[in-house]
């Protein structure tokens, strides 16, 4: 019997271990697990190459619970260790350096574990004393016991084993009694052995008899040695990856389509990622990736590994290049794992591109489902917006699909203002904004369909790429301005018209809480809308904004405002307006050229001061000013009065701006319901 000392120096290591691993006490068995699959390979590999001549034989790891002796044990027919592997591997290696690492890193224990392969020293958070029982695979070995109860000490001796292989027995710490439930354990080996690549044996499989589960004599084997991902995508058919995907992801439903990975150089990596469907913002569920390292779970926190708008896609990724067992921020900081995340956004890229260039027609039919992804990646990841403007598609009212370079040579004729900007016009919603969208279409011009979840960052984010190019909404503006052409727009009245007609109409606008109004004239063609509302784009874009902070924002105090446009050319305006300037030709005329005189005198007062004039004759001049404006402002509300008692009487003024609010959506309630009841009185 050998006695000895691990060879570490700081006094007690496995305090710390515990201490700093304590929330993550299950990866003990994830890391006995796999030593034992490792140990397993590499016998394998040593026949292959033919250095190992003797019988392989069952190859299984078999993990056991045994209750009575309160120990758990993990036994593989692996390589095995000697007396002076375990001093090299046990002894040795795993503490070498790790005073100097624990001194530097006392806060990240996590690393430690994965810089210095503690993988087996995990043991020792769950148990008060450990023994391996090995005999290795080489000709005339002895086999030997090591025993540790926690200290650096350890003692070493020969045994008689007959079977080749490690036993790694666990006395189990009196709090870690969890691990000696057959449930527990197996539930630990589904989450992190799932897919390792030698058989995992867990108890036996049980069956229903006479009322109760009993064992039967067939051992419980808990996982897949050859996942999908480990094999040739050549070699797999759709039916496949969907037996997979449902396998890893229970009651979802099939996915739109998959990326198989496959990569060696510079780095290696397999995996298969699938689109879901994403049908709502709840669907969006993060945390459905599962990275695994040479078939070993290690984590669904995927973040930092894959690009950001990938954790929206399901599936897994296995790369041994992928620091284990290592804190987020460090994995995050790791460059390796940056080069991994750019391939698999690169990867993602070129497969979209594929599938948009061999099938544009099926592409097409999945772009409403796969928009969402694309979007979100063009917003997070430079490079991917770069490269999705092979893919990127644009899809007009219609229907129609177009790419950005397509869509704009389409437009580019009809839909350039006169500063040379292309107007992208835009809907949100086809149905409440039919008559905007008619109304554009009629003047040539194409509407695009921006209803997805992230369209309104879209177009803020297009309006940055591309040159030249403003997206406007197509109830933002009557659609003979939507597009600016010329400098002015014909009002068709003047002076006393204009101001009685623009009067009549401001005097019937309904008090909305949230909303306010002002009215334009316009003289548009006799058959369009005798009136509109719209909404100006650059308020409604900043209140749409300030809704998405929390708190509001400075813009979510204003209430929406909208322009009522009168349309001076259409009949029935025409004739409400005729019959107002009759009807308030004495009253209203008269005092409009008075406000009209008064206001040239104040002008005039006001150009006739010099700067050099002194203090007291500037005061004069000021009193005249303002008491000329008091006349003006009393005259004004006079001649208001006057127009709103005249416009009181006339249900045709309130019928056109009511048509209006109607297809603005803005006719609710109360006042749907007086629209209706007077519209069949006119009748
Ligand atoms: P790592 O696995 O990261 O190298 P471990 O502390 O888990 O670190 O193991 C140290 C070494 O001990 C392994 O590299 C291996 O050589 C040896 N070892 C551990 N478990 C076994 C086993 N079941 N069979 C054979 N060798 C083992």
């Amino acid at each position: 019997m050998a006695k000895g000392k691990i060879g570490v120096t700081t006094e007690n290591i496995f305090p710390v271990i515990k201490k700093f691993l304590y929330s993550d006490h299950e990866i003990f068995l994830r890391e006995l697990v796999s030593n034992a699959v490792d140990a397993t390979q590499k016998l394998r590999t040593l026949a292959a190459f033919g250095d190992f001549k003797g019988e392989l034989g069952q190859l299984d790891v078999n993990v056991t619970v045994d209750k009575d002796n309160g120990t758990l044990t993990v036994s593989d027919r692996g390589i095995g260790m000697d007396a002076d592997d375990i001093e090299k591997y046990i002894n040795q290696i795993a503490f070498s350096g790790a005073e100097e690492f624990l001194a530097k890193y006392k806060d990240t224990a996590n690393s430690i574990i994965g810089h210095f392969g503690l993988g087996f020293y995990s043991a020792f958070m769950v148990s008060k004393k450990v023994v391996i029982r090995s005999l290795s695979y080489k000709d005339e070995a002895k086999a030997v016991e090591w025993t540790c109860d926690g200290s650096p000490e350890f003692e070493m001796k020969e045994i008689e084993k007959d079977s080749r292989g490690t036993d790694i027995i666990l006395y189990l710490d009196d709090d870690s009694k969890e691990f000696l439930e057959q449930s527990r354990i197996d539930t630990l080996l589904k989450k992190y052995c799932r897919f390792l690549p030698v058989p995992v044996i867990s108890g036996k499989v049980k069956e229903w008899k006479d009322g109760k589960m009993v064992d039967t004599d067939k051992d419980n084997v808990v996982n897949t040695t050859e996942p999908l991902w480990t094999k040739k995508p050549a070699d797999l058919t759709d039916e496949d990856y969907l037996k997979f995907y449902h396998e890893l992801m229970s009651g979802q439903e099939d996915p739109m389509f998959w990326i198989h990975l496959n990569v060696d150089y510079p780095f290696t990596l397999t995996g298969i990622l699938y689109f879901p469907k994403i049908k709502t913002n709840i669907d969006i569920q993060r945390n459905r990736i599962q990275l695994y390292c040479n078939q070993v779970y290690v984590t669904d926190q995927v973040e930092g590994v894959v690009p950001e708008f990938m954790t929206l896609m399901q599936g897994v990724i296995d790369s041994p290049d992928i620091p284990l067992n290592v804190s987020r921020s460090y994995l995050q900081a790791d460059s390796q794992v940056k080069k991994i995340s750019s391939y698999i956004s690169k990867k993602v890229a070129e497969k979209l591109e594929k599938m948009f260039s061999s099938d544009r027609k099926n592409y097409e039919t999945k772009w409403d489902d796969i928009e969402v992804f694309i979007v979100y990646g063009m917003l997070t990841d430079e490079k991917f917006c770069e490269a999705s403007k092979k893919f990127f598609l644009l899809k007009n009212t219609e229907e129609n699909y177009f790419t950005l370079d397509e869509y704009r040579k389409l437009v580019e004729s009809a839909q350039t203002d006169k500063d040379g900007n292309v107007i992208y016009l835009y809907a949100t919603d086809k149905t409440a904004q039919y008559s905007y969208i008619q109304a554009a279409r009629e003047k040539g011009y194409d509407v695009l369909l921006m209803n997805g979840q992230l369209d309104q960052h879209l177009v803020g984010l297009l309006e940055s790429k591309l040159d030249k190019t403003r997206f406007v909404r197509v109830d933002s503006d009557i659609p003979e301005r939507l597009i600016e052409k010329e400098d002015k727009t014909d009002t068709g009245l003047e002076g006393y018209e204009a101001d009685v007609a623009v009067g009549l109409f401001r005097s019937r606008l309904p008090e909305m809480k949230d909303a306010q109004f002002i009215v334009s004239l316009n003289s548009l063609k006799p058959g369009d809308a005798p009136a509109t509302v719209v909404q100006n784009e650059y308020m409604r874009r900043m209140k749409e904004m300030a809704a998405m902070q929390p708190g509001g924002g400075f813009y979510s105090q204003f209430p929406d405002s909208y322009s009522l446009v009168i349309n001076t050319s259409q009949p029935a305006v025409k004739d409400e307006i005729q019959k107002a300037t009759d009807a308030l030709k004495e009253t209203v005329e008269p005092t409009f050229h008075k406000i009209q005189n008064l206001n040239k005198e104040i002008t005039a007062l006001r150009d006739s001061m010099k700067p050099e004039a002194s203090q007291e004759e500037k005061n004069k001049n000021q009193e005249k000013i303002t008491s000329l404006e008091k006349v003006v402002s009393e005259l004004r509300t006079k001649n208001e009065t006057s127009i709103k008692e005249y416009a009181s009487s006339q249900p045709k003024v309130l019928q056109i701006i009511d048509l209006a609010l109607l297809q603005a959506n803005l006719l609710k309630g109360e006042a749907l319901t007086d629209f209706i009841a007077r519209s069949v009185t006119l009748l």
